[in-house]
C-alpha cells in the first residue's frame, strides 16, 4: 500500500462517453495502487497485514463508520468479508454505470435483494411489491420475510391506484422489476416515485418509504432507474452485467447514506462477493456491456418480428415492437446513455394453446433441447449464448399455479434471452422448433 495521494490524472473520465468509461473504469480511485496493470488484478488474500495496533483500530473504526468503501480515501483493508480491492473497483464502476453515488456488491442477486429489503425494514413493517416477480424474490417475500414479521402486499403496480391502496402506515419499501421477469410488463418508475413522495411528505425521515427497483432485465445500458425516481437499484451480476455466465453475483446501487447499513448487513449476514467472483464482471462483463447490448438489441428486434408473424405464436412481448402494450412507457423509460430507445435483450412469447395444457410449449422447448445449435435450454439470461426457458414450470415454479394463471402467467409462455450468435441461426432454430410445437 503506498501512502501517496492518488496520482493527478490527465483525464476526467466523466467527460468520456459511457461506452468508453465502462471499459476504462473509474480512474480516480485510491483502491488502484497497481500502477502498471492494464487489467485490474484478482486479489487472493482473505486477510490483510495491518502494520500496527493503531492502524488496525483505525481500519475497524473507519469501516464501522461506513467510510471503508469511500473511493476517495485510501482504504485500510482488514478482511475480505468487510472490503477488498477487486470488489471495491467493481463497486466504483457499477455506481458510475447506474448513475448512483455508491454500490455494494453481494454474493448473488438474491443476496443483494434480501440485503436491500432487510436494511430498509424492521419487524412489524410492511412492503408493497408488484404481483409478478422473479421466482426467488417472490419466495423471499412470501416464505421468509413473514418469519421476521415483515409482511407484503402484492399489487398490480402498473396501476397507480392499486399502489396507493396497498400502502399502509407501516409500509417502508415499494419493490418491483421493470421490465418484469418474465412477462416484460413495464412499471412507471417516475409515477411510483410520485406516490412515494406524497406519502413521504407526511412522514419523518426515519419512517421514509423507499422505492427499490430490480434493474436486472434492462441493465444500466438500457435504463437507469436512479435517474427516473428509484431510491435504490438491485442487480443480479450473474446476468447481462456478468455477461459470460461464469459467476454468480449481485449489487445494490443508490445513495451514499445507505452504504453504511448495506455494508454492515453484508458483514454480519455474510453474503460478500469474493474477489474471484468480482473479477469477471469487472474485467469482462461491464466493459463489454455496451457492445453486447447493441448487438443483442438488433437481433432481438429481428427475432421478435419473426415470432410475431409465426402462425403458432399467439403473442410476442418485446418492448421494441410497435405492438408492445406499453410502448409509450417503454420508449420513455428505456433509453441508452445517448438517449436512444433501448428495448433490451429479453423477449417473452406465448404459443397458441387453446387447451391451456402447456404441451405446445413443452414440445417446442424439447425440440430446442434435442436439435438446436444456437439456442440452449437453460435458465439465466444476458449471456453471449441465447437461452430459452418456460417460466411457468421453471424460474417461476415457486408461485402456485392458480396464482400464476390469475396473474396472467400462462403455461404456454416462453422466455428468450438473446445472445451474440448470428440472428439467421437463431431464427432458423426457432422456426424448426416451432414446426414441432
Ligand atoms: C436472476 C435474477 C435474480 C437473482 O439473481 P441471482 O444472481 O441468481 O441470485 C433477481 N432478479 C431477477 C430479475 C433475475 O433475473
Amino acid at each position: 500500500m503506498n501512502d501517496k495521494a492518488p496520482p493527478a490524472l490527465p483525464h476526467d473520465e466523466r467527460t468520456s462517453q459511457m461506452r468508453t468509461r465502462l471499459i476504462h473504469g473509474v480512474s480516480h480511485s485510491a483502491r488502484w495502487d497497481y500502477d502498471h496493470h492494464v487489467v485490474p488484478p484478482m486479489t487472493a488474500s482473505a486477510t490483510f497485514r495491518l502494520d500496527s495496533a493503531e492502524r488496525g483500530a483505525e481500519g475497524f473504526e473507519a469501516f464501522g463508520r461506513g467510510e471503508g468503501l469511500d473511493p476517495h480515501r485510501e482504504p485500510i483493508y482488514i478482511y475480505d468479508r468487510l472490503d477488498e480491492p477487486t470488489c471495491g473497483m467493481l463497486q466504483d464502476n457499477l455506481a458510475a454505470a447506474e448513475c448512483g453515488e455508491m454500490a455494494v456488491c453481494y454474493a448473488s442477486g438474491m443476496a443483494a435483494i434480501s440485503a436491500a429489503i432487510c436494511t430498509l425494514t424492521r419487524s412489524g413493517e410492511h412492503i408493497v411489491a408488484h404481483k409478478v416477480l422473479y421466482g426467488c424474490t417472490y419466495s423471499l417475500i412470501e416464505n421468509w420475510l413473514p418469519r421476521y414479521g415483515i409482511d407484503a402486499t402484492l399489487a398490480d403496480l402498473t396501476q397507480a391506484g392499486a399502489l396507493r391502496q396497498a400502502i399502509r402506515p407501516g409500509t417502508r419499501v415499494i419493490y418491483f422489476e421493470t421490465p418484469v421477469n418474465p412477462d416484460l410488463a413495464m412499471i412507471d418508475i417516475a409515477a411510483v416515485r410520485a406516490v412515494a413522495d406524497e406519502v413521504n411528505a407526511r412522514r419523518g425521515p426515519e419512517d421514509r418509504l423507499w422505492v427499490v427497483v430490480d434493474n436486472t432485465f434492462a441493465t444500466p445500458f438500457c435504463q437507469r432507474p436512479l435517474t427516473l425516481g428509484a431510491h435504490l437499484v438491485c442487480q443480479s451480476l450473474t446476468k447481462a452485467i456478468g455477461g459470460f455466465g461464469t459467476d454468480i453475483g449481485g449489487a445494490v446501487i443508490g445513495p451514499r447514506e445507505l452504504r453504511r447499513p448495506l455494508i454492515l448487513y453484508r458483514k454480519d449476514f455474510g453474503g460478500s462477493l469474493s474477489p474471484k467472483g468480482a473479477w469477471p464482471p469487472l474485467v469482462c462483463g461491464l466493459p463489454t456491456l455496451a457492445a453486447r447490448m447493441a448487438n443483442y438489441q438488433k437481433t432481438a428486434h429481428r427475432v421478435a418480428e419473426f415470432l410475431e408473424k409465426h402462425p403458432k405464436v399467439e403473442r410476442v412481448l418485446y418492448p421494441g415492437l410497435e405492438s408492445f402494450p406499453q410502448a409509450a412507457l417503454a420508449r420513455r423509460q428505456m433509453r441508452d446513455y445517448h438517449g436512444k430507445f433501448a428495448p433490451g435483450s429479453m423477449l417473452y412469447f406465448v404459443l397458441r394453446d387453446p387447451e391451456g395444457s402447456g404441451k405446445p410449449a413443452a414440445r417446442m422447448i424439447n425440440a430446442i433441447a434435442d436439435s438446436a445449435y444456437s439456442i440452449t435450454l437453460a435458465v439465466s439470461l444476458g449471456q453471449i449464448k441465447t437461452l430459452i426457458e418456460a417460466p411457468f414450470t421453471m424460474t417461476h415454479s415457486a408461485m402456485p399455479a392458480e396464482e400464476k394463471l390469475a396473474k396472467g402467467l400462462l403455461p404456454g409462455g416462453i422466455r428468450l434471452s438473446i445472445g451474440l450468435e448470428d440472428w439467421h441461426d437463431i431464427i432458423a432454430d426457432l422456426d424448426s422448433a416451432l414446426g414441432k410445437a
